[in-house]
């Protein structure tokens, strides 16, 4: 042990604080092939039937998948070690079908419909698509139609890294957020987040229940990724962490386990809860708040962080140090503290450029220093939100 190991409050597992009525479940690559190389039916079917379940019960349950490459791989075939882009998106597109497949398959044995939605970060980003997308989501939980949600790699494997979320995870939190959860599910082959790894360390202990995802909770994560999926451990707690910020609790568990989804949604102690760090902002917020349209970055001084932190004020042009753009009036940016910590994403006033003349200076030197004034503030605070 270090001296910065963190001190975990063992809390008792406690039951969730509210009755969950609409759910976002990720199923992971490892879990649905049960760590080999295709999809595993039974361990589909037992899920699948979890999730019957609680849609007779009511809960409202949006799915989110991973296994298409994999499933792809096995059905091409090939064991082949290539991993070029093309090569890859095919695997995407043939798995694809093949998983959806599966899955409407399984879900008609409980006379359920499902539906194939497949995205990209494109189709979200602006608040128009945003809107766009959530609309057709609840229309498909309202008809009790399961949407199962996919990134969608045939397209945006090949695109360039701000194009495509990458790991679906983060895709699962988008879509909590999106759609206004209760409850973020995310099932992979590990019971949640341990002390240290478990496979490395025998006497690491589950942590049952994380109130702020802080640095230390971070390194717990470490490193390790396996080989067929694109997550790890960081991009769970990436993922909880926005999806609690949208008001979501969120719990990562063992998929293999007897019922979980049942148990977790019930509000019984299972795997790591992560709960909901805020009330659910309003959905304009919520929308900033996944971050997905953050094209630039203004960099504050520490006094600046302070007040956004502490005082909930705007972000005015003294407080600024650099601006790294391109980033246009009305495009969403990060605001990060010296040490690189974003503190808030809002709407910018002005352009990276303007920002770049004025940083430093009083507001009221603004139209001196530009010929022209969108008003005193960076990112006005209605237009914020506080990380
Ligand atoms: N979208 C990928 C797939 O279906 C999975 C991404 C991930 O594992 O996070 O194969």
């Amino acid at each position: 042990m270090t001296d910065d190991t963190p001190v975990l409050p063992s809390i008792p597992a406690a039951p969730s604080r509210r009755a969950y009525r609409r759910i976002v479940a990720k199923f992971g690559t490892n879990l649905l092939t049960a760590g080999t190389d295709r999809l595993d039916l039974e361990v589909m079917a037992a899920l699948t039937g979890q999730v019957a379940r609680l849609m007779r019960s009511g809960v409202q349950v949006a799915l989110v998948t991973s296994g298409a490459i994999a499933a792809g791989r096995h059905r091409l075939g090939t064991e082949s070690r290539r991993r070029d882009v093309p090569f890859r998106q095919v695997l995407a597109a043939v798995g694809q079908s093949h998983l959806m497949h599966s899955y409407d398959q399984l879900f008609s044995w409980h006379d359920l419909v499902v539906a194939q939605v497949l995205l990209t970060k494109h189709d979200i980003e602006d608040r128009e698509g945003y809107l766009n997308v959530r609309n057709t989501l609840l229309g498909m939980l309202e008809m009790g139609v399961v949407p199962i949600i996919n990134e969608n790699d045939v397209v945006s494997l090949d695109e360039v890294a701000e194009a495509k979320i990458g790991e679906n995870d983060n895709l699962a939190a988008l879509v909590a957020n999106l759609v206004e959860a209760d409850l973020l599910v995310i099932l992979t082959n590990t019971d949640g987040l341990f002390t240290a790894d478990p496979t490395i360390d025998p006497s690491a202990t589950l942590i049952p229940r994380v109130e702020r995802i802080d640095e230390h909770v971070m390194r717990l994560a470490g490193d390790a990724r396996s080989a067929r999926s694109r997550g790890g451990m960081k991009t769970k707690l990436q993922a909880a962490q926005l999806a609690t910020g949208s008001g979501c609790d969120v719990v990562i568990a063992n998929g293999h386990a007897p019922a979980i989804l049942d148990r977790v949604t019930a509000g019984e102690a299972a795997g790591t809860l992560f709960t909901a760090g805020v009330d659910r902002p309003e959905s304009r917020k919520r929308w900033l708040r996944s971050a997905l349209a953050a094209r630039g970055r203004v960099v504050v001084d520490g006094g600046a962080a302070r007040a956004l932190r502490e005082s909930g004020t705007s972000l005015l042009p003294a407080g600024v140090i650099a601006a790294e753009g391109p980033f246009r009036r009305g495009d969403t940016i990060t605001i990060a503290a010296e040490n690189g910590q974003p503190v808030a994403y809002g709407i910018a006033n002005y352009d990276d450029d303007d920002v770049r003349r004025i940083r430093g200076q009083r507001s009221n030197r603004i139209v001196d220093i530009l010929g022209h004034a969108y008003g005193a503030e960076i990112v006005h605070r209605n237009n914020m939100v506080l990380l």
